[in-house]
């Protein structure tokens, strides 16, 4: 654990950093991962040096908090937090994702459908500005319009420094349930219930996520927190946790320590690992089990844009080049099965995350009741589903750019619905600003970058520069 000085050494090199980058000049992170999908424009200008802020500063396990640098990923803070029993509410599921990085770019997992969203468990934020100030963003202060603004704004108010966050009471083990589904119908109004009742079949439901291989195979994966002692498995080695889902019919059980279910999608990074043929049996023997992790897999994936491997792959084999779709979207609960209908018939990608989620009631005090967190408009009381799909569709010769993610954005925008913005996006400005609070990130903008050192949101996130 860092400690207090530490952090405080930490947070003067990054003011020294600040004060280094010229006036007229972009004020941009230098950080060594990234779980951002979309390219970003190349720069030789110095940036923020964030290296002193990935440290656990702090656990009250008494008041169940933590106190962590901004730049803290989720693995080492739930390494500090398991001994005591204790998690994040909401862990998201690749490893180096940051506490910072998670409550910016709207983070999910499967405790979301009660536990709601990272950015919720924040309790206050210390949060370094376009102006080179660093303030306490807390619900109720003076800084609480960047508070309910920094979701969804992915460092273009200033980057948090430290962050306060709950942490909740988790068992020794998780006890999984694989409902299997043959109709895409009967899916959701099991997930209708699960979210509302937090209970199937009698027995109590703390996590729940999903996965469709197609309109008849899919499947819910019910998790219940024990301290009860049983067979485990193990999918961080040869066996593969995704494929351990699948079955005929009716339901299946399996048990998993606690820090294996919260790092289950990381091994494998869901199912991408595939595309590097870590899950061919021969390939796996061989593959050193401490690089099957999301990390290692983000190396290959720059080599692959780097090189153009992928598509000369695909030339060698006569086939076209690909266009990523790489997205994670969310619509209401009640649309799901037109959204994977569509999208199975559409974009033919395979398999499919589900996530349910929902705000967490009570709101925070001052916070909005109609749109509690202006950046990313979900309403109270009201339950979505995130939807993940991580993969390649051929291009269509002389077709538009981004012409799948085009479509995807189209479909989701019809439903009512949003997507992520950590990876490629097309929107227009204008509907940009209506879908993502436009009009609130311009009144956030001119109290913390009045002078435009941070970049906006729609040059970054769509304009990718
Ligand atoms: C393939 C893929 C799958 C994903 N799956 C999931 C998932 O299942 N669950 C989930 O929760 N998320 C998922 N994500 C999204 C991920 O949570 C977000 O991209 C998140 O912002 C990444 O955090 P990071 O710490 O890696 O930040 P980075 O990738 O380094 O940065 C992301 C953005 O946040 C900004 N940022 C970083 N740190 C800070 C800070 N301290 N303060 C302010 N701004 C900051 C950066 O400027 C940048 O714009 C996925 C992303 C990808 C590419």
């Amino acid at each position: 654990m860092g400690g207090e000085s530490a952090y405080r050494e930490g947070l003067e090199r990054l003011l020294a950093s600040y004060r280094a980058i010229p006036a007229d000049a972009r004020v941009r992170l230098a950080k060594k991962t990234s779980n951002l999908f979309r390219a970003r424009a190349a720069t030789d200008a110095p940036g923020l040096d964030v290296s002193g802020l990935g440290e656990v500063i702090s656990i009250d396990p008494a008041a169940r908090t933590a106190d962590v640098g901004g730049m803290c990923t989720y693995e080492d803070l739930v390494a500090a937090t398991l001994p005591f029993g204790l998690a994040p509410t909401v862990v998201p599921q690749l490893k180096t994702i940051t506490l910072g990085g998670a409550v910016t770019g709207m983070g999910i997992e499967s405790s979301s459908f009660r536990a709601g969203l990272p950015h919720e468990a924040v309790r206050s934020m210390d949060i370094l500005t376009g102006t080179g100030e660093i303030v306490t963003a807390t619900p109720d202060g003076p800084h609480a319009d960047l508070y309910f603004g920094f979701p969804n704004s992915y460092g273009t108010l200033g980057y948090s420094t430290r962050i306060t966050v709950e942490l909740e009471p988790v068992g020794r083990y998780v006890e999984l349930r694989h409902v299997r589904f043959h109709t895409l119908d009967d899916l959701q109004d099991t997930m209708i219930d699960i979210v509302d009742e937090r209970e199937y079949d009698g027995e109590r439901v703390d996590y729940l996520d999903g996965v469709v291989f197609s309109a008849d195979e899919s499947y819910l994966v019910l998790g219940r927190g024990t301290d009860e002692d049983g067979p485990l498995s193990d999918y961080t080695g040869r066996d593969v946790y995704y494929r351990s889902i699948q079955h005929a019919d009716g339901v299946t059980r399996d048990r998993l320590t606690t820090h294996d279910y919260l790092w289950r999608w990381d091994t494998d990074w869901f199912w991408c690992s595939r595309a590097f043929g870590a899950q061919n049996p021969t390939v796996r023997r061989l593959w050193p089990k401490q690089l099957l992790r999301s990390s290692f897999y983000w190396k290959l994936i720059a080599l692959d844009r780097k090189w153009d491997i992928g598509d000369r792959l695909a030339a060698r084999k006569g086939e076209p080049p690909g266009e990523r779709v790489v997205q994670d979207i969310e619509v209401h609960i009640d649309d799901i099965t037109e959204f994977l209908e569509w999208f199975l018939e559409e974009i033919p990608i395979e398999p499919i995350w589900l996530c349910p989620l929902r705000l967490r009631e009570p709101l925070p005090p001052g916070a909005d009741p109609d749109r509690p967190w202006p950046l990313y408009p979900l309403e109270p009381r009201e339950t979505y589903v995130n939807v993940g799909f991580w993969s390649a569709v051929p291009k269509q010769p002389g077709q538009i750019e981004g012409r799948a993610n085009r479509l995807i954005e189209e479909k989701v925008s019809e439903l009512g619905g949003h997507k992520s913005l950590y990876s490629e996006a097309f929107y227009e400005r204008a509907e940009f600003d209506e879908l993502y609070g436009g009009i609130h990130l311009e009144k956030y903008k001119s109290r913390y970058d009045p002078e435009d050192r941070l970049l906006g949101l729609y040059d970054k996130t769509v304009r990718r520069q």
